[in-house]
């Protein structure tokens, strides 16, 4: 097929797409109205379409054509739709190009994008000077549209008298020995740095205000805060946008969770003539984002209600659910785009975001699904956002979607995993994974409890049926299992029905109890996703028995580096055959200083290299 023809396929499939599923479009077309598509950076979407669609709304009463911002994704570019008149698509297109152009350089270098058909008819003349959507009437439409909701009630932090009395001495001693606490403002456009919250040391300087809290920390027989709770929880009582760069694992869910329901309890509307929620969790996976309604279940008082959405179960439930009106919503980035572009998820009245483990949504690829939910909540909302690393990815969301964020950091804010466990990799071959993993499982005491990763899904069940062949308790969960399978297996796994799960990545950042052991049967390809799957264990503070074991071949070379850089801040052993690698690997194919650039490029295989 010449590439014309290609083109032309593909304009008809977007086409199609675009009439089946538009994110964002409006009711004028003419049979005369031509269509002209674009494809713009991802980076662009959200200020195309503004906070709830007041961009694009002006965009088409100023131009008279209608814009679409389809859900049709390349690279990292979204296709756009301009349908109307020739003189009123060509102001459009301009107003659209110029935008784009007037824009920064993203802070990471980008791959080249995938060759796309752009559609678009020449630039005569030079765009116009002014910047449409950073104009004054823009802002000022915006401002008039949020001003019709009630005011945000985000203040309701009481300092407790014992921490109003601590001494700038005493607050960097308690920040040091609670894992070396690192707070900042580093994002901050202001002159005037605003101080940053005491860290608290226990649960009642945090809630004495609230009693109901109390309780239920009580009920849960913990000792002290986590290090993460301790900064979080006066930092977000007090209403200021947080970035916490904390393990999985760290107690994290309660340090956004615990404030959010004050928040909500606080706002003027009563709940009942809210339209929508107050409060949005976006999490990566559906066993993050109902782990999260449990704690939410566990903890919640004078009947907070919450509900998930993810996919692959009954939408008309979960609409239902949302049509009660609920206080908190938990969701995955896709079905919330589907929700909220199906009208069932009215999102206007949010006053509380969290993004919780942002790094691997970024990952995952959800970057323009988080970037168009951000867009169409309120401004001045409070936005929390976690991440157990801190890639530059993450930097770029936060500096767009958080307003002068206090950032907290509990261990290193580079890639580093949990100091309460003990890695060790093994380095072998692929034909040995085998012999060992069952030599290990073979090994393993009563009480003890594994997750064993697998890279794909066919290795999962593969490992998964030689388990049952030889009558090891084991469960196993991987993509594309039915939901009720897929909870089966927690549930097994987490009240001991089987002590060993076999997985892939799908529970890498899930809270599973008690796991001691955490087997790498297949090497993560990139080092966040180790990170988080040696977070399984050593849990909140636990120490002792918990351990990593990861098998590591000559076609995880490209990983080698990275993994020596963190057993040694872990202060892990190091052995000789993994530094040899690393050594052949650095000497042989990585050029200096690329490392920013590296990991996004698909390392040789060791084989490959050699072919
Ligand atoms: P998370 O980082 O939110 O996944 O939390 C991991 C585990 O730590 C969960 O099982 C929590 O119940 C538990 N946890 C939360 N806060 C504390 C605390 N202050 N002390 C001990 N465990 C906690």
């Amino acid at each position: 097929m010449t590439l014309m023809k290609i083109c032309l396929q593909q304009m008809l499939e977007n086409k199609r797409g675009m009439d089946n599923n538009p994110c964002y479009n409006s009711s004028r077309k003419n049979t005369s109205d031509s269509v002209t598509e674009l494809w713009i950076e991802n980076r662009f979407i959200g200020k195309i379409i503004g906070k709830g669609g007041v961009n694009i709304r002006a965009l088409e009463r100023e131009t008279g054509a209608s814009v679409q911002v389809t859900n049709q994704l390349n690279g990292n570019k979204t296709l756009i739709s301009v349908i109307g008149s020739t003189k009123a698509s060509n102001k459009a297109i301009k107003i659209l190009v110029a935008k784009t152009k007037h824009s920064p350089a993203p802070l990471v270098p980008e791959l080249p994008p995938a060759p796309v058909p752009v559609i678009i008819e020449p630039l005569k003349k030079s765009p116009p000077k002014k910047d449409y959507f950073d104009s004054d009437e823009c802002l000022r439409e915006e401002e008039v549209y949020w001003s019709q909701f009630p005011e945000i009630k985000k203040n309701f932090y009481e300092e407790h008298p014992q921490v109003s009395a601590l001494t700038e001495k005493s607050v960097a001693q308690i920040r040091f020995m609670k894992s070396n606490i690192v707070v900042d403002r580093i994002m901050g456009k202001n002159d005037v740095v605003k101080p940053i919250a005491k860290p608290l040391l226990t649960f009642e300087q945090a809630f004495y205000n609230c009693p109901e809290i109390l309780v239920k920390l009580n009920k849960a027989k913990f000792h002290e805060p986590t290090p993460i709770q301790c900064q979080a929880w006066p930092i977000l009582l007090s209403g200021e946008d947080m970035i916490g760069i904390a393990q999985t694992g760290s107690g994290k869910t309660l340090a956004f969770l615990l404030p959010a329901f004050i928040h909500i309890e606080g706002q003027m509307t009563p709940n009942e003539e809210r339209r929508g929620p107050a409060v949005l969790i976006v999490a990566p996976t559906r066993e993050m984002v109902i782990q999260i309604n449990k704690e939410v279940n566990k903890y919640q008082y004078s009947a907070i209600t919450s509900c998930c959405v993810y996919g692959g179960v009954d939408r008309k439930k979960q609409v239902a659910a949302l049509q009660e009106n609920v206080d908190i919503v938990i969701a995955t980035p896709g079905k919330m785009n589907d929700l909220m572009n199906s009208g069932d998820l009215f999102i206007e009245n949010i006053t509380y975001v969290v993004l919780d483990e942002a790094d691997r949504m970024l990952d995952m690829g959800f970057e323009a699904q988080i970037r168009r939910v951000l867009y169409g909540i309120r401004p001045t909302r409070q936005t929390v956002m976690m991440s157990a690393t801190w890639p530059s990815g993450v930097r770029r969301l936060a500096a767009s979607y958080t307003k002068d964020p206090v950032q907290v950091y509990v261990g290193s804010r580079d890639l580093t995993a949990t100091h309460s466990v003990k890695q060790t990799c093994v380095v072998c071959k692929e034909s040995e994974k085998e012999n060992l993993l069952f030599d290990l499982l073979d090994k393993l005491s009563i009480n003890d409890k594994v997750i064993v990763f697998c890279g794909t899904k066919g290795k999962a069940v593969y490992i998964s049926v030689e388990c049952v062949m030889r009558r090891l308790p084991s469960a196993s969960i991987y993509g594309g299992m039915e939901q009720e399978d897929r909870e089966q297996a927690i549930n097994d796994i987490t009240d001991g029905t089987a002590s060993i799960l076999i997985a892939t990545d799908v529970v890498s950042s899930l809270d599973i109890g008690d796991v001691t052991h955490v087997i790498n049967y297949d090497f993560p390809k990139y080092m966040d996703e180790y990170v988080h799957r040696i977070g399984r264990t050593g849990r909140a503070g636990k120490t002792g028995e918990c351990e990593s074991i990861s098998f590591f071949t000559k076609d995880d070379w490209a990983n080698a580096s990275k993994l020596i850089e963190i057993l040694e801040e872990a202060s892990q052993e190091v052995s000789k055959n993994l530094c040899e690698l690393a050594e052949l690997y650095d000497k042989l194919y990585r050029k200096k200083n690329e490392d920013e650039v590296l990991p996004k490029r698909k390392p040789l295989t060791f084989a490959e290299f050699w072919s």
